[in-house]
């Protein structure tokens, strides 16, 4: 089986190749020559997962998944959720995101988030979403140079580091992503 990993992320190509058996045959998006930004119009991060999935497959023809993550930070009412990316502003920038995070969480007396992934999957015309959930607290300040995004500053319940200062199979064991994407990889061997 191939399938289309539909992100122009490499750390999250890196941390789902990890976890996809040998039998299924990953192709990158530069696989398909498609170079274009995906669009992410939706509301909700379900929605923009699903966009992309339906986006490589009615463009260029590949069964694909794509993932949408989000940090939901209780206290803030679930933000910075599906505006993950551009919490701080357009420039997409993690650095700027976190500061942005860390400064609206000075004075509150909860740390609370989770992230969410939410992966769609396109398969022989069928849809499903497969979604993985983990919990923790955001930190009051960046530890660690590992992951990506949000990973300086989040610690996940239970753990006395951050998500930048674990190993990749130690995140993908216990990760949104990871969590995800095992479900996702349980329902293609039931196929
Ligand atoms: P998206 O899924 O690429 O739209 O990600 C939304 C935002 O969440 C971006 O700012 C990412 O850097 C961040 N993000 C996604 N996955 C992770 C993760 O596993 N750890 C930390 N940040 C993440």
């Amino acid at each position: 089986m191939q399938l289309v990993f539909a992100t122009n992320n490499g750390n999250k190509l890196k941390e789902v190749q990890e976890l996809i058996p040998n039998h299924i045959k990953l192709l990158s998006l530069a696989d398909i020559l498609c170079i274009e930004d995906i669009p992410e119009t939706q509301p909700t991060i379900e929605g923009n997962a699903i966009q992309k999935a339906e986006y490589v497959k009615t463009n260029y023809g590949y069964d694909c998944f794509a993932d949408d993550t989000g940090l939901e930070v209780e206290v803030l009412n679930g933000e910075p959720g599906v505006y993950s990316a551009r919490y701080a502003g357009p420039q997409r920038n993690a650095e700027d995101n976190m500061n942005k995070l860390l400064s609206e969480l000075e004075n509150k007396n909860s740390r609370s988030a989770q992230f969410k992934t939410v992966v769609a999957l396109h398969l022989k015309g069928k849809l499903k979403t497969f979604t993985g959930v983990c919990t923790g607290e955001i930190t009051s300040t960046k530890h660690g140079e590992g992951g990506f995004g949000y990973d300086p500053i989040f610690k996940a319940k239970g753990y006395t580091k951050t998500f930048a200062e674990i190993s990749l199979d130690e995140k993908n064991k216990i990760g949104h992503r990871g969590k995800a994407v095992t479900l996702l990889i349980d329902y293609l061997n039931s196929l």
